[in-house]
């Protein structure tokens, strides 16, 4: 029997098959989860659509996370049909690429209430939205990078708006803990996906990670997947407001160890 037997799930972010979101998705269903479908409406029919229907999802619904109303249409429509939510999954961000690159001391404010709205204010929007369909067990989930603790060249404002991600999970999970309900973090190492394609030279740093990682192999949606498993699942049920770092050591490094 799966470890997610009997329990529903709610997906936000899944852009294509290379999307973190999808991992998890996929490892969710593999350990039993019934699994919906939030991604932005452009997005839905083409991409989304095809890969939700292999794990038979029922529940495929387009929101734009900046808008009120489509958050609040995508909750009311999961009560409706199922009446409660054990895992929501917060798998997006968006700054525009010309944040992404060059001085950190450029971002202007338009850039910088861009990337906080949609990457770190919406998983509040999104928790609080879930509320009336959360329940004491269920666990709340956001993809966060180390880039908010340390220098990362080009995160830049993404950076900032991963800062705040994380200070809003902890306060989520000071609000909710009394009801039972969890919300972590879980910080990947950098894959390649459409959002981490807007960062200038992301690929170079991927190339390097490998050099460098304590486990000396990059990180694939499926290890993030297995970790989403755990912190959805009743195993982790005392763990909450935590970074759980998915990066294969790198985040323990002060300086890399010598080329052999
Ligand atoms: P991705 O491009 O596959 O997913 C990003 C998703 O965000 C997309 O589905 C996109 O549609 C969605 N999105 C953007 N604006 C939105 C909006 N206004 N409303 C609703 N959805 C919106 O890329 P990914 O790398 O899988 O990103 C998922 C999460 O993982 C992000 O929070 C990202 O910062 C985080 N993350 C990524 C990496 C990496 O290296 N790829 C590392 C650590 C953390």
């Amino acid at each position: 029997m799966g470890l997610l037997e009997g329990k529903k799930a709610l997906v936000f972010g899944v852009a294509n098959d290379h999307s973190i979101a999808w991992g998890i998705a996929q490892a969710l269903h593999e350990q039993g989860a019934m699994v919906g479908f939030s991604s932005i409406a452009e997005l839905l029919n083409k991409r989304v659509r095809p890969l939700a229907e292999s794990l038979d999802a029922t529940f495929i619904e387009p929101c734009n996370v900046q808008n009120d109303d489509e958050v609040a249409a995508v909750f009311d429509k999961w009560k409706k049909q199922y009446g409660t939510l054990d895992i929501l999954v917060h798998s997006l961000a968006f700054a525009g690429r010309d944040a992404l690159s060059g001085q950190f001391v450029n971002t202007t404010r338009d850039q910088f209430q861009l990337a906080l709205d949609i990457s770190a204010y919406s998983l509040v929007a999104l928790t609080r939205a879930a509320l009336p369909v959360l329940q004491a067990g269920s666990s709340v989930l956001a993809m966060t990078y180390y880039a908010s603790e340390k220098y990362v060249p080009n995160y830049n404002v993404m950076a900032v708006a991963k800062a705040a991600l994380e200070a809003c999970a902890r306060y989520l999970a000071v609000d909710l803990g009394p009801q039972g309900i969890r919300v972590n973090c879980i910080s990947a190492g950098p894959i390649r996906t459409l959002a981490a394609q807007g960062v200038a030279d992301f690929k170079l740093m991927h190339k390097k990670f490998k050099e460098v990682a304590p486990l000396r192999r990059l990180i694939t949606i499926e290890d993030v997947g297995n970790a989403a498993v755990w912190l959805a699942s009743d195993l982790s049920s005392a763990t909450t407001g935590e970074v759980l770092f998915v990066d294969g050591g790198v985040n323990l490094l002060a300086l890399a160890a010598p080329d052999e």
